[in-house]
This record gives C-alpha cells, sequence and structure tokens, in this order.
C-alpha cells in the first residue's frame, strides 16, 4: 500500500488508483462474507485520508466516476485539515511557508516585482534570469489555479532564488487572502499549491535625531530611502531639509510594511505620519488618499519652483522687457532664461498634467503643464523629453519632465521658462502658489478617525497650533 502511495505523483492519478483500490475490495467482498466487512470498513478509512489530500484544488470527486461513499465526505473541510498532514511523515511536501521560512533562514532570497503596464508572466520570469523551458513550464503550472488574462498591472509577485541563482518558486496573491504559488520540486518539476492567507500590514514607529543633515542621520537610524523621498514629499513647499534643518531636530515616523503569513515582505513602505520638530516650530502630516494633510485636513499650499531645474542655474534673461539677443529689438520676454548646460534634467514646477508635449515654433522642443488654481507651466527650447510622457500624464511638483537643451530660436543650451495665470504670462519669480485644498466634512471625519487609530497622540497634534506656512524667500 504505501510502496503504491509513494508513486502517487498527481491529483487524478490518485483518484483513480483509490477508487480501483476500492473497487478491487469492493470485488473481494462480493466473493467472500460479512466477516471480512469489518476488515473493509476499517481499509476503507485508511486508504481515505490519502485520497482526499490532493482534493483541496479538485471541486468535485464525483466526475472521475463514482465517489468514495462515506459519511466523512460530508465534512470534507474537517478530514483535510486533520488528515492532510499524514502523508507528510513519508514524504515532505514543498510547501510556501516553508519557502519564506528559508528566507527568514538567508538560505533563499525573495524579490518583490510589481507588474506594471505592458509586463507579461513570461517578461516578468526572463528578468528573473529562468531560462526559456522553465518559464513555459511555470505559466503552465500557473494557468492551472487561475486564467492568466486576469493578471493585471499592480499584481505582486515573489520571486524566490537558490544561492546559485536558480528560482526555487513564485508566488502572486490575486486576493489580498489568497496566496498562488508554483514551487520547484527536488526532481525539477514545478508544483501548484493555492493557500489563503491575509496579507498582514505592520505599522512601526522610528525617531530620527539630526545631527548634521537630514538624510545621513536619518540613514544613521535605518530609515529606508524610499522613506527619506517620502518624508521630504510630505513636507515639501513647508520646511526644505536641504537648508532648514538644525542639530537637535527631531522627526518622528509611523510606517507600514506588508507581510506575507511567512513574514517575506512585500511591496515598498509607506510613510503614514511625519512629526517635524524644528527649534519652535512644529509639523504633523499624516498621508491619507495618496496626499498628505495636517490634523485639520488641509493640504500644503505650495508655491511654483522658480527654478525647476536639478542644478543652479545662472538668469541669462529675465521677465518683462528686454532687447531680445538675436532680433535685437525691444519685446516682451514671457519667461525667464535661465542658463545651464546642455541635457540638465528639467522639473515640474508644480504637481500637475501634461497638456503639450512636443516642437513649438520658436520654442524648439516644448512642454507644457496644467496645475490647480488655474495655473499652467512652460519649459522651451529642451533637447528632449522624458521617454514616458505624453499628454495627459501626471506628473508631481520636482519630478523630472526633460532635458535642457538648444532647439527653437536660441543662442546656447537654456531653459526659457514660463507660468500662465488664468492664461495670462506672469513673472515666474513672483508669489505664485496652488492655494491648499480642504477635506469636506465626511471626508474630514474618515480621515480624522483614522489618523487618530494609528497615532495617538493625533488629539494633542489637532489642538495644538498648526504653523502657517513660511513665506519663502524671494529669488
Ligand atoms: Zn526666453
Amino acid at each position: 500500500m504505501s510502496k503504491l502511495l509513494d508513486k502517487i505523483q498527481t491529483l487524478s492519478q490518485q483518484l483513480k488508483l483509490s477508487q480501483r483500490i476500492m473497487r478491487d475490495r469492493l470485488q473481494l467482498i462480493n466473493r467472500q462474507f460479512a466477516l471480512l466487512i469489518g476488515l473493509m470498513v476499517l481499509l476503507c478509512f485508511m486508504t481515505l485520508p490519502f485520497a482526499l489530500v490532493p482534493t483541496q484544488k479538485e471541486e468535485s470527486p464525483a466526475e472521475d466516476g463514482t465517489p468514495i461513499e462515506t459519511p466523512d465526505l460530508t465534512e470534507p473541510e474537517v478530514v483535510h485539515e486533520d488528515l492532510g498532514d499524514e502523508p507528510v511523515e513519508s514524504q515532505p511536501e514543498l510547501s510556501i511557508d516553508d519557502l519564506e521560512k528559508r528566507v527568514a533562514a538567508g538560505e533563499v532570497t525573495a524579490t518583490t516585482r510589481v507588474m506594471q503596464k505592458g509586463d507579461s508572466l513570461l517578461g516578468l520570469l526572463s528578468e528573473q534570469n529562468v531560462p526559456s523551458n522553465e518559464r513555459m513550464e511555470i505559466v503552465e503550472a500557473l494557468e492551472l489555479l487561475m486564467n492568466l488574462k486576469s493578471l493585471r498591472p499592480g499584481l505582486t509577485f515573489l520571486f524566490f532564488h537558490e544561492k546559485d541563482g536558480t528560482l526555487a518558486g513564485m508566488s502572486v496573491r490575486p486576493k489580498e487572502t489568497e496566496s498562488l504559488s508554483v514551487l520547484r520540486e527536488k526532481d525539477g518539476s514545478w508544483v501548484t499549491f493555492s493557500q489563503t492567507g491575509r496579507i498582514e500590514t505592520k505599522q512601526e514607529r522610528m525617531q530620527v535625531v539630526i545631527e548634521r543633515t537630514f538624510a545621513g542621520s536619518a540613514k544613521k537610524a535605518n530609515v529606508p530611502n524610499s522613506i527619506i523621498n517620502q518624508i521630504t514629499a510630505a513636507l515639501d513647499g513647508e520646511f526644505d531639509f536641504s537648508t532648514d534643518i538644525r542639530p537637535g531636530d527631531t522627526v518622528d515616523i509611523i510606517v507600514e510594511s506588508k507581510e506575507t503569513p511567512g513574514g517575506v515582505e512585500i511591496g515598498t513602505k509607506q510613510l503614514l505620519y511625519v512629526g517635524l520638530k524644528s527649534g519652535k516650530k512644529e509639523f504633523h502630516k499624516y498621508s491619507y488618499n495618496n496626499a498628505f494633510y495636517d490634523p485639520k485636513g488641509r493640504t500644503t499650499e505650495k508655491m511654483l519652483l522658480k527654478k525647476p531645474l536639478k542644478a543652479r542655474p545662472r538668469l541669462s534673461s529675465p521677465f518683462g522687457r528686454r532687447r531680445h539677443p538675436i532680433l535685437q529689438y525691444e519685446i516682451f520676454h514671457k519667461g525667464v532664461d535661465l542658463a545651464v548646460p546642455k541635457n540638465t534634467p528639467v522639473t515640474a514646477a508644480a504637481d500637475g498634467t501634461i497638456e503639450i508635449i512636443g516642437r513649438k515654433g520658436s520654442y524648439g522642443k516644448y512642454i507644457r503643464i496644467g496645475h490647480k488654481g488655474g495655473y499652467q507651466s512652460a519649459y522651451a527650447h529642451l533637447n528632449g523629453y522624458r521617454q514616458d510622457l505624453k499628454v495627459g500624464s501626471k506628473v508631481k511638483r520636482g519630478e523630472v519632465i526633460a532635458y535642457v537643451g538648444t532647439t527653437g530660436r536660441s543662442t546656447g543650451p537654456h531653459l526659457h521658462f514660463e507660468v500662465l495665470k488664468n492664461g495670462k504670462v506672469v513673472n515666474p519669480f513672483g508669489n505664485n502658489k496652488i492655494g491648499s485644498t480642504q477635506l469636506t466634512e465626511f471626508e474630514l471625519e474618515k480621515f480624522q478617525s483614522w489618523a487618530e487609530s494609528i497615532n495617538p497622540e493625533f488629539k494633542k497634534h489637532l489642538a495644538g497650533k498648526v504653523p502657517p506656512v513660511p513665506k519663502r524667500k524671494p529669488f
């Protein structure tokens, strides 16, 4: 019996075999007598656990023929759980939990990869250096568990690699509560598992005391880079960590991370709260619906960047009347000219949406972005654009959008930068700010009860005086 079981590899084989055994036994019963029936019942119960183990993926064992008629089938879930452990003793089974434990032990590495638009499973596998023959095998194995057409951007894949680089397995969660995995057997074949188990979200509180620079102190306190970026973004427009931070200032953060039941972290950590004490000033920001709000539910009022470049420019021509360097007569200069080396990255002056991207007469290569508050910003004489941008793309303040050039009517590499308010050009060095938004009553309530749930000090922050947005120094 046990020799037979060892050979059983697949579900259907196992079912058929167990049924054949049952049939054999039944024939025996026909020939022999009631004395044997007692023995038979016993045998049935012994065979049953092995027959039922793989049926967790099989919805109806009846489709293969006569179902196994025993009272135990009325409670199949209990049977699976109670008896499923038994074969493990003789032949250890692979499981995603074991693999995740091996990750924790440092024997296997886990790589998280979030599916992007245009990605395919085959592409992701090739990215993980999986040989082409294995890629197809894995895809076919996963296809047994899910319709691969339902793979969509945003799904998180985990790839597990052995020390020598071979793929030990992979998993994906089509739902928060369901994990599907394909694991490599010792003989090189692939087995699939479907498992329920919720992703656990963990919150962690950290504090950074500034010694010299913010980034340096944060790294020393083991704050990951992605969180450092989120902290500066949360206080963008109100506090400049490169110039305003002082030794002794404190940054208090709450960070959320996601873990599989086996304790493998997936996705990137998210900043939920940042509190900054700098001298007498205090700032408290809570992340809510992809934006940062103060305790009263307001976003920060933000100035448009005056020099939207990744390098310090020389002002080669100011806004207003001037003699044009090429045309040699007085014209109105609709923007500012910022001289920097060719290919210096150009950044968006504020959050917004690309309205124009392409050549525009004497402007050469050109981008215009629409912002809130009736503002638009335009960037001319560019050498090139960031590859993925097109009309309708959303960009964030300070995000690279293009590279400085000298296309169109231009005497040398520089950025011609314009700001428009309600369709009219305004001085880019003027006081151009996009007002804050305030959460409405219902949203505000939801936001505040959430903020209180993650930070017990929220009420104190709400009662405290929230400092006004500090005035920035003029250019
Ligand atoms: Zn200009």
